[in-house]
């Protein structure tokens, strides 16, 4: 991470002002990635806790380049900056922890939901700097806030792979199963209710991402080979952006099945190097 300076960025017309509920990773060609710099930048910036008021400071995002989607946190259908330390934000006095872009904007209605779930957590750890606190333990509040913010399926299943994701990182294997086991339940549940917003084809990469991170490589690469010959479908996609998300995602799904096939590049085990924890 470069706080506050750009060293081996992206090249201008690569960056992209922060957008991260609309990261288009389906509509990006891979080759477009591999010859880039990786760099992002933050801010310190201070907010005010929709809870107590307490002045906090916390970072955000800069700048980033479309070169976070050819990272290898992509074989856990995750991009930066959810792989990343800054991004959960925790407030130093009632402890409210949220996803960045959630932090000022919690519903009015859920206020006082939220105050009685962070009552009922005793966090005694006191700091100054967010960064400081592990990860895992925002991410553990965080579980507890959204679970009275009516978050669907969807959402849950991504949750999930974000917490396998820290967990791992910070070298839980156990906790990190258990959540992608959960991730892999809910994404078999998606895929049979059909009502998810996820396209099908995505819901295969996720349930073959997440068995081959707990270990079953063969039920990851049957997931993927149904993924390559389901037909990629999202009535918010026009023809032409159909068509190249269909294209780009074959690319994903055949480099992965050839990476779980591999000897020594097993996806599971690579983690985003650029991150700041
Ligand atoms: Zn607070």
């Amino acid at each position: 991470m470069a706080v506050g300076r750009k060293t081996d960025g992206p090249l201008p017309e690569t960056i992209i002002m922060l957008k991260p509920r609309f990261l288009p990773a389906l509509l990006l060609p891979l080759a477009l990635f591999a010859s880039q710099a990786y760099a992002t930048t933050w801010f310190p910036k201070e907010f005010v806790c929709p809870i107590d008021n307490q002045k906090n400071t916390f970072m955000v995002v800069g700048s980033y380049g479309s070169y976070i989607y050819s990272w290898p946190s992509k074989y856990q259908w995750l991009f930066w900056p959810k792989t990343d330390s800054p991004t959960f934000y925790f407030c130093k006095k009632c402890h409210l922890a949220t996803y960045m872009w959630d932090y000022e904007k919690l519903p009015k209605e859920k206020i006082e939901a939220i105050k009685m779930v962070l009552e009922g957590i005793k966090y005694t750890n006191q700091f100054t700097d967010y960064l400081k606190t592990p990860v895992n333990d925002r991410l553990d509040v965080m579980e507890k806030v959204y679970s009275v913010l009516d978050k669907d399926d969807d959402w849950w299943c991504e949750f999930y792979r974000v917490r396998g994701y820290h967990y791992d990182r910070a070298g839980d294997k156990e906790k990190a199963a258990e959540y992608r086991k959960k991730a892999l339940g809910l994404a078999a549940k998606l895929m049979k209710d059909g009502r998810s917003a996820t396209p099908k084809k995505e819901l295969l990469y996720i349930a073959g991402a997440m068995k081959h991170f707990i270990g079953d490589d063969s039920g990851a690469i049957a997931e993927l080979e149904t993924a390559l010959k389901t037909k990629f479908e999202s009535s918010k996609l026009k023809p032409e952006e159909l068509e190249n998300a269909e294209k780009n995602m074959n690319e994903r799904i055949t480099d992965y099945i050839a990476k779980i096939r591999s000897e020594k590049d097993k996806p599971r085990l690579l983690f985003d190097s650029e991150n700041s924890d």
